[in-house]
């Protein structure tokens, strides 16, 4: 049975986009079974696996609004047809584009609509080892119906002084949605993302969380690296574009990471 983590950070351009497609395709690679969901109308997982989100027949959004089941919206990763590359292991994803920025509203008068996707995952959970939600940079309902589906939150953040305020107010939904909606929910780990171990200030808020945190902190840590950065606009993760590149090798080992990680749960 999957187990299901939503990639959080009401922060903007922290790195959650680039966490859940590297980690899908890291999961990938490794031979686990992942479904990518896409729950940001901004599209940027889907186009970052390859997936046009001006094409979409079906999208995540018709799964919310109960007019698609996962079977029939869902399609596969693409990294093109040359190379190496269209050899690199794919995962499914449950595309998104702007269509999804109209659910919030038409969801409203709906019932338990905090519920949707976990509804909706409920029949598919026997398909796929890893399910991975990219979620948008705010608290909205599309986040909550993330958070109301997922065993557990990964929390990319920048090892920057404000990242700590931020943080705080993450914690606080999490547990919100925890007392009060969803008992399985916790937070997996906090990934130190875009690092630069040259700079002091990243690395004394990499010790704070350390001992703030302790193994709720990942070991992997992912650098800093223009890889990772140009490979959306070749529609492909960082690990796929450019398997040897620093940030992908970190990808690949906090994959592997998961993979440990999940056993204990
Ligand atoms: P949003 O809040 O808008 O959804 P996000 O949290 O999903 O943003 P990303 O889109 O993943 O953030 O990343 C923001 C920008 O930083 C992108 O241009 C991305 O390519 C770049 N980036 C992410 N991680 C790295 C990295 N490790 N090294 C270099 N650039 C990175
Ligand atoms: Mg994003």
């Amino acid at each position: 049975m999957a187990k299901i983590f939503c990639v959080a950070n009401q922060k903007g351009g922290v790195g959650k986009t680039t966490t859940t497609v590297n980690l899908a395709a890291g999961l990938a690679s490794v031979g686990q079974r992942v479904l990518m969901v896409d729950l940001d109308p901004q599209g940027n997982a889907t186009m970052g696996s390859g997936v046009d989100k001006r094409q979409l027949a079906l999208s995540v959004y018709d799964v919310l609004l109960e007019s698609a089941s996962i079977v029939e919206a869902r399609v596969r990763s693409n990294w093109g047809d040359e190379g190496a590359r269209a050899k690199a292991a794919t995962y499914d994803v449950l595309g998104a584009n702007r269509d999804l920025a109209g659910a919030e509203v038409e969801m409203v008068d709906l019932e338990r609509r905090e519920n949707r996707l976990k509804l909706a995952l409920a029949s598919v959970k026997d398909e796929y080892d890893f399910v991975l939600i990219d979620c948008p940079p705010s608290l909205s309902m599309l986040t909550l119906n993330g958070l109301c589906s997922a065993h557990g939150v990964i929390v990319p953040m920048q090892c920057e002084y404000f990242a700590l305020e931020g943080l705080t107010d993450l914690v606080n939904t999490i547990k919100q949605v925890h007392a009060n909606l969803n008992r399985d929910l916790k937070i997996i780990g906090l990934l130190r993302v875009m690092f630069d171990p040259r700079i002091t200030l990243q690395q004394q808020v990499s010790d704070q969380l350390r001992d703030h945190f302790g193994d709720k902190v990942f070991n992997a840590v992912i650098p800093r690296n223009v890889r990772l950065a140009e490979a959306p606009s070749y529609g492909l993760p960082g690990v796929v574009f450019d398997p040897s590149a620093k940030g992908s090798q970190a990808f690949v080992e906090f994959a592997q990471e998961m993979v440990e990680r999940v056993k204990k749960l």
